[in-house]
This record gives C-alpha cells, structure tokens and sequence, in this order.
C-alpha cells in the first residue's frame, strides 16, 4: 500500500515538496488555511490592479523547472518566463542612476560608465562571489546540513579546504569595503543582507554570493507574473493527484511512541505515515507540538526583518522606472540601526518600487500602472504600527517626488498598506518575519532549524525558516533536501 503524506500549508515550498513525493508514489494531501495557494507568494487584486503578496524577484527558474522534469511533465504547458535585462535600477539622492544589467559584461560595462575607477575590483568581486558559491551550493544549500553523511561527499571535503575564500569570518560590509571605495558601490553590494532578512553590519561576508544570483544568473518574470510559480505548481500537483484542502488550519500534529501519526484538525483525526510542515518552524513547535520541547536554536532565534508594504494603483505609467527600482537612503548604517537595534523604521529608508505591469500588461490599465513599494522593517515587536504607517507614507511620497522629480500623491487612485501584524496573521510567520531567522550570527546563519525533527520520527520540515533559509530559491531547496531524506 502507498505511504500517505500530509503536508500542512501550501506555501513554495509545501507545493514543491507535495510534488516531489507524488512523483516519488506517495499519496499526499495538502492541507491550507487560507483560501488559496501559494502563503507569501500569492496574489490579489484591488479594483482591476493585479499585485503581488509579497516576493518580486525571481532567481535561479531551474528549480522551478526541475519539479516538471522529475514529474515527467512538459513545463511549456504550465508556465513560462523571461530574463529581465535589467535587474535592478538604483536611484541616489544626488542624482545619480546606474542599470544593474543582468548580464555580467553589460553589468561591468554600467560599473565602468558610473565608477570607473573600481571596475577592476568589481570585476574580481563578481568572480569570487560565483566562485563562493559554487563552492557551497552543493553542501550547504541542497543538502541537510544535519546529516553525517552530508559531510563526507567531495564537495564538502572541497569547501571545508577552502574555508578561507569563503568570508565566513568577516561582515558583508567589512569585506565590501576591502575591495570598493566609492560609498555608493559599497551601499549597492551591502542591501543584498536584506535578502535573507539581515544587516549587512552583522551578516557574514559569504552573503556577497546572493548577488551573483542578479548580476549573473539573472533575473527572471513568469509571463504572468511571480505568483504563477505557486498557481502553475498547484495545477501540476493537482494534474499529478495530490490533494488539496482549502480553509483547514491544522491544530494540532499527532504523536504516538516518538512518531508522528497524523494531524488534528476541527478535532477529525487524519492519520499519515508522514508529516510535511511548511508552517513556520517557530508556530509550528508553539501551536502543533505543544508540550515538545524546542530545539536550542529556535529557543534562542533573532527575527528576521519584516517589512511594510504599499501596494499602489497608480493612474500614470512613469518612464523613468523600470521594473525593480531601487531609491536609496542617505546613511545606510543608520538605516540598519533603526531596524536591528531600535527596532523602527528610520525617516529616510530605501525605497523599493517595482512595478510589474511593465512588462506584464495585464496586470494594470493601460497607461496605469501597479506599484509595489517594500520598506525594510523591524519584526513586529509590539509597534504602533498605524502611526509607523503614517509617517513612513509621508516620507516615502516626499522621497520618491524630490528623487524622480514627479508629484505621484495625485496619482495613487487605490491603495492598501501590509504591516508585520498582517504577515503575520496572513501567512502564520512568527512577528512577520519574512524569513523566519535573521543571519546576524554564523551560528543563525549556518545553523538553522534542520528538514527533520531528531525526536520524532516521520515529521518533517521546509520552508523558509528552517534549513537553508528563506526566499523562493532557497524554499525549493528545502523541499528537495525533504524529499530525497524521505525513504
Ligand atoms: C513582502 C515580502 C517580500 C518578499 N520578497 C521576496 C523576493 O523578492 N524574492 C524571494 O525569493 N523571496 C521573497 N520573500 C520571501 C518569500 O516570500 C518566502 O521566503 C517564501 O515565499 C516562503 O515560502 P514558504 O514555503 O516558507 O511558505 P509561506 O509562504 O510562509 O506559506 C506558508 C503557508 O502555510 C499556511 N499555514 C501555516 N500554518 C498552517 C496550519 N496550521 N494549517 C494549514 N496551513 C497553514 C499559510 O497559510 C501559508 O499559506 C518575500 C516575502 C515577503 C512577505
């Protein structure tokens, strides 16, 4: 008889790991509290505006591909995407603007244009960040950290050699500040911490691989915007047999002689052969497991950063900005001290604006636009929130208008504003933490919760706050390294 999977939540991560144990013959349902897939990445609409949830760049589609490829489903059918030849466009107070090319060359060529005295060393840094991480993808971000035998493959041999390439030791904004001199380059390299809900003060120095993602991998849009990763992954699961159950948040994880043996919900027992959690490692322990002691390493967890949120119908489409646009703020280090350590937002934050309906039409009227404006935040921490909202729109506004030089206050017809309480109670993440744990530490940076509990036996766990971390690419990892420890 075929083993029977619950999986709780259909977050990235649940739907690939329900995929991956249905290719593999296992019977598997999904149960979801919301109404719809997809948990951070999923969408809604505000009058005919289509805007996205929460994530906007998307890295390293291989992964989404390779679900179809173990599937023996022909991806054409379900989703399609494109590279971005711009990544990112970054706007400073002074005026300065500079392309961040997908492409490397173009990249370098951009370096060369704006700060031509450095492009050597970016040059250098750009090779020894794809070097750093083609050093650890293997180990450390597709295997079990966790696992013995994890540590005798080649590659970790490999990496544990070259320890001292890898920066482990230094912060990200020490190590960008021995190869660049101009502040302005330092400040473009130092906001890839924010990826991983960090500070670049306090995370360490092999975070400059994330930006190997943008600059030479590429970034990518599905065709129908970024949330088609989760609609397209739920048809396939749906097309392959899995099952799904809408508005069923479960209780309660059932545990019998050290085993887990099923999930309560709306006290209906469902039994399982194995547990799948994609909630949040830190909920589930408090809500699900209650009575099991926590592991050391969430017990003593720092946040990661949360954010706050403006999703804007704008009636105008502005030439100037491109698809993901970044405005920076004048202190960087103050920036990063308001989240971390006084837990607020400072009043001159980078501003994030991306607006998808440039290149996917129909997520806005013509000659309108959707606009998607992120501000890093501190976790919720019992903020007042509204007035963090009303002095933070005040000044994003004021920030956009001198930087742009246009007046958008007239422009926004419709809008709606998420705070850290609201991730919160939306997608069940502890204080809005949009990536479970900060990597302010190693250890909170290497040693995150692991795929699989080691007191109970059949219970497992991906998503973005266990091991190797938050972000889409990440969370698919999470559901391979499940997937291949489940005999
Ligand atoms: C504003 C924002 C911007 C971001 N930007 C980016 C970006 O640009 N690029 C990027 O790669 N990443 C980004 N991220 C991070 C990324 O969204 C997450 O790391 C990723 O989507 C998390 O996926 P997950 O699988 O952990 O599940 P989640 O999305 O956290 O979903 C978990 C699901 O489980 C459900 N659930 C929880 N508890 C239960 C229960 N008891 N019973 C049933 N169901 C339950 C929830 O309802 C939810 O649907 C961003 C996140 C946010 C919020």
């Amino acid at each position: 008889m075929k083993k029977k999977v619950i999986v709780i939540g259909s977050g990235i991560a649940g739907l690939a790991a329900s995929i991956r144990l249905k290719s593999k013959g296992y019977e598997v349902e999904v149960f979801e509290k919301n109404s719809n897939v997809g948990g951070k990445l999923s969408d809604f609409y505000i009058d005919n505006f289509r805007h996205d949830f929460g994530p906007k760049l998307f890295t390293m589609p291989e992964l989404v591909e390779e679900l179809f490829e173990n599937a023996g489903v022909n991806i054409d059918k379900y989703f399609k995407y494109e590279k971005l030849d711009i990544a990112c466009k970054y706007f400073w107070c002074d005026g300065l603007t500079f392309n961040a090319y997908s492409n490397n060359q173009k990249f370098l060529n951009e370096v060369n244009k704006n700060f031509n005295k450095e492009e050597n060393k970016v040059k250098s840094y750009l090779i020894k960040s794809k070097n750093k991480f083609n050093l650890v993808k293997r180990i450390f971000l597709e295997k079990s950290l966790h696992k013995f035998s994890t540590y005798l493959s080649f590659d970790a041999i490999k990496a544990i050699f070259n320890i001292l390439q890898l920066n482990i030791f230094i912060s990200l904004d020490s190590l960008n500040r021995r190869y660049f001199r101009d502040e302005k380059l330092i400040q473009l390299f130092n906001r890839f911490a924010t990826y991983n809900g960090s500070s670049p003060y306090l995370t360490s120095g092999i975070m400059s691989i994330i930006q190997h993602l943008e600059h030479d991998l590429g970034v990518f849009m599905p065709k129908k915007g970024i949330s088609d990763i989760s609609y397209s992954l739920h048809n396939l699961a749906i097309d392959l047999g899995v099952k799904f159950y809408f508005n069923s948040e479960i209780d309660q994880i059932l545990i019998k002689d050290k085993s887990a043996v099923g999930v309560v919900i709306n006290k209906i027992h469902h039994k399982a052969d194995i547990i799948i959690s994609n909630m949040d490692v830190n909920l589930t322990y408090d809500r699900l497991l209650k009575g099991l002691k926590k592991p050391f390493f969430i017990k003593n967890y720092q946040p990661s950063s949360s954010a706050v949120v403006f999703y804007w119908n704008m009636n105008k489409s502005f030439s100037d900005i491109n698809v993901h646009n970044i405005i920076f703020s004048k202190d960087q280090e103050k920036e990063f001290d308001y989240i971390f350590n006084k837990k607020s937002i400072y009043n001159d934050p980078t501003v994030y604006i991306c607006s998808t309906s440039k290149i996917v039409k129909e997520d806005a009227p013509d000659g309108c636009e959707n606009w998607f404006i992120l501000i890093n935040s501190p976790f919720d921490n019992g903020q007042d929130w509204e007035i963090i909202k009303k002095e933070l729109r005040n000044n994003i506004i004021k920030k956009i208008n001198s930087t742009l030089k246009v007046n958008i206050e007239n422009n926004i017809i419709n809008e709606k504003i998420l705070t850290p309480v609201d991730i919160e109670t939306e997608t069940l993440s502890k204080f809005g933490s949009l990536y479970g744990s900060s990597s302010n530490s190693l250890q909170s940076a290497f040693v995150r919760h692991p795929n699989f509990s080691k007191n109970i036996n059949n219970l497992y766990f991906c998503g973005g706050s266990v091991h190797p971390g938050g972000g889409i690419p990440l969370c698919l990892n999470s559901a391979k390294i499940v997937s291949e420890i489940i005999n």
